[in-house]
């Protein structure tokens, strides 16, 4: 892992710096950092020349499109696209749908998947996974033609993690197909992936260890083929006429139109194996219950949640101070503390308003003046994280 080293307190005393904002952005694996470092001597043009150099960065593009799609434990009508995130693999999709395709997903979704869809079927917030399940069921009652449903696999604000295996197998009873954002549970659990039952999945390298912006949209190549280029442009084309006819490419490059980002692809696909080769949960649910038991322990301090506290969650904790501004406890945290949290409604609006509300009084039951100013605090951890990091938040809360 590579970490920022020490950083300076207000004080004058120097911390080893607790990366809190994973979830946002995790750090550079070593492994990711080694296998972008090789390559680099060797940078050339992918796809599009016949020297050593294209050569050999076309094989190792190829290569790490493999490596996802084995992780992902995909079969013949599979495809993986090289996106540039999580976002642009659901903008993605969303133009690959057939027309006339419903679509269907919650309202507690992450605007990546929320504001794509055109006209979306969206779900109320279910306050359990089992409801969630049953209310999926119910919707795709009265739906008919083609129908996607498209849900989070794990929440970027609470950490909680979706019955994904039991909501694909209900769409699947309905002929629906389902697109599944895991672009928190990837880093999380990648060894998850391939056992969900999605149709599609949608993640991002810079929240699985790995920088240069590059994601995927990974899944079903029968829909991706027949539809419009994402891109259009150079790669996505098979032939251009000189009266401007084009015929399309077909298979990944039909959406990866232009130079591809070679170096994004080679880090997502080795931190990928990287993490998938490994025990992330033993030491992560650890730490996660060492945070969540002292946040429960501080009166001042309530937890953000949409499940019942015994929902199966990632490393990811959001949380209010009462009577506290979060950006000014963010701010005291980093000056005071050395630690790096993030504040806000976390580009999931509408969850995070609704959890906001839910919280309108301390654990004494009394109402505090509302100082919030309508955000929340999130602390999200990972590799590299350690219980030091976890113990340095608690006491600067308390
Ligand atoms: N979905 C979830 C659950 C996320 O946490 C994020 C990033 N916050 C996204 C989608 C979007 O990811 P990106 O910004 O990499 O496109």
């Amino acid at each position: 892992m590579l970490t920022p080293g020490e950083v300076k307190l207000t004080d004058g005393r120097s911390v080893e710096f607790a990366n809190l904002d994973i979830a946002a952005t995790a750090p550079c694996l070593r492994v990711v950092a080694d296998a972008v470092a090789d390559l680099l001597p060797f940078y050339g043009s992918v796809h599009r020349g016949a020297g050593a150099l294209s050569e050999r960065c076309t094989r190792e593009y190829e290569q790490a499109r493999e490596t996802v799609a084995d992780v992902l434990g995909h079969g013949p009508g599979d495809t993986v696209i090289f996106t540039r995130n999580t976002t642009d693999a659901f903008n993605l999709l969303a133009r690959a749908v057939p027309a006339g395709t419903t679509v269907v997903t919650f309202d507690t979704e992450h605007h990546a998947n929320l504001l794509p869809w055109r006209n979306p079927v969206r779900l109320e917030a279910p306050r359990s996974p089992a409801a969630a399940v049953e209310i999926l069921r119910a919707a795709l009652r009265g739906l008919e033609g083609n129908v996607l449903v498209s849900v989070t696999a794990a929440s970027n604000v609470t950490g909680e993690v979706w019955p994904i295996e039991r909501l694909a197998a209900v769409a699947h009873e309905f002929g629906a197909r389902i697109a599944v954002d895991a672009a928190q549970l990837a880093p999380h659990a990648p060894k998850r992936l391939a056992g969900l039952g999605a149709d599609y999945i949608a993640f991002s390298g810079h929240k699985l260890y790995a920088p240069f912006g590059a994601g995927v949209l990974a899944g079903r190549a029968d829909w991706l083929d027949a539809a419009e280029p994402y891109l259009a442009g150079g790669g996505a084309s098979a032939h251009v006429a000189d009266d401007g006819t084009t015929r399309w490419a077909t298979g990944p490059a039909r959406h990866e139109a232009g130079t591809p980002n070679l170096l994004g692809a080679v880090a997502l696909a080795t931190a990928l194996r990287a993490l998938h080769d490994r025990d992330l949960a033993t030491a992560e649910q650890a730490l996660l219950q060492r945070l969540r038991a002292g946040l429960a322990a501080l009166p001042h301090v309530t937890e953000l949640r949409l499940f019942p506290a015994d929902a199966e969650r990632v490393g990811i904790v959001s949380f209010t101070v009462a009577g506290r501004d979060p950006g000014e406890v963010a701010v005291t945290l980093g000056r005071d503390h050395g630690i790096g949290v993030r504040t806000g409604l976390f580009c999931a609006h509408p969850l995070t308003r609704r959890l906001l509300n839910d919280d309108k009084s301390d654990k004494s039951g009394q109402a505090v003046p509302d100082l919030s100013s309508g955000q929340a605090i999130r602390a999200s951890f990972g590799i590299g994280t350690t219980a030091e990091h976890i113990d340095r938040l608690l006491a600067a809360l308390q």
